[in-house]
């Protein structure tokens, strides 16, 4: 029997230090693995095709929803974004856990056709500290952290519906709170049955 897959689902409103604490992760747990989505936006500086998304045009995109080949898919920013259906299909059944860095809109369409991922919502200690931390990054304009701020207020709404919160106050324990989540997924009985097979002829 071989052990599935754990999907982890995260989702933030920007700024709540969602990319930190994934980087932390992996580094916690070096094999675990990152969603890699498709998407219809113009690749960054140093973003490269396969490794941050698949970029896609637009065409491309909605042949693969004609196609059905999408678990979830969502209009961010004005651009489209996709975890395909493949992607968590073959991590599961190969006993890949796979993190899932998706804004509330998709993640609630997986909740309700994709059985077993386990949903965390991060959020920022309060509206004044994300506010704070948002200025505190040089790059956004005034009008962009104000859109954002909008955004997160509506999105932290969102958070009801998560199987875990975790409020990023202090960062380690963010950190271990996010692990301990990880650690007990993965001590799930049936993801254990595996290896206990192995150990005890069972
Ligand atoms: P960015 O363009 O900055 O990389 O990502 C913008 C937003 O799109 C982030 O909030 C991220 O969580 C979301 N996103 C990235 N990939 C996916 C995806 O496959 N599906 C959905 N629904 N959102 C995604």
């Amino acid at each position: 029997m071989k052990r599935e897959g754990l999907i982890l689902i995260l989702s933030a409103p920007s700024g709540a230090g969602k990319t930190s604490l994934c980087r932390e992760l992996f580094k916690t747990f070096p094999d675990m693995r990152e969603s890699i989505s498709f998407t219809t936006r113009t690749p960054r500086v140093g973003e490269v095709d396969g490794v941050d998304y698949f970029f896609v045009t637009e065409q491309e995109f909605k042949s693969m929803i004609d196609d059905d080949a999408f678990a979830e898919w969502a209009v961010v920013h004005g651009n489209m974004y996709g975890t395909a259906l493949k992607t968590l299909e073959e991590a599961r059944k190969n006993g890949i856990d796979l993190v899932l860095d998706i804004d509330c809109q998709g993640a609630l369409k997986l909740k309700e056709q994709f059985d077993g991922g386990v949903y965390v919502f991060i959020l920022p200690p309060s509206m004044d500290e994300l506010r704070r931390r948002l200025e505190s990054r040089s790059s956004d304009s005034q009008e962009v952290i104000e859109l954002r701020i909008d955004k997160a207020a509506d999105e932290i709404k969102e958070s009801r519906w998560y199987d875990y919160i975790i409020i990023n106050d202090n960062f380690e324990t963010a950190c271990s709170e996010l692990s301990s989540i990880v650690i007990a997924h993965r001590r799930k009985t049936f993801r254990m049955m595996e290896q206990v097979g192995k150990l005890f002829d069972i």
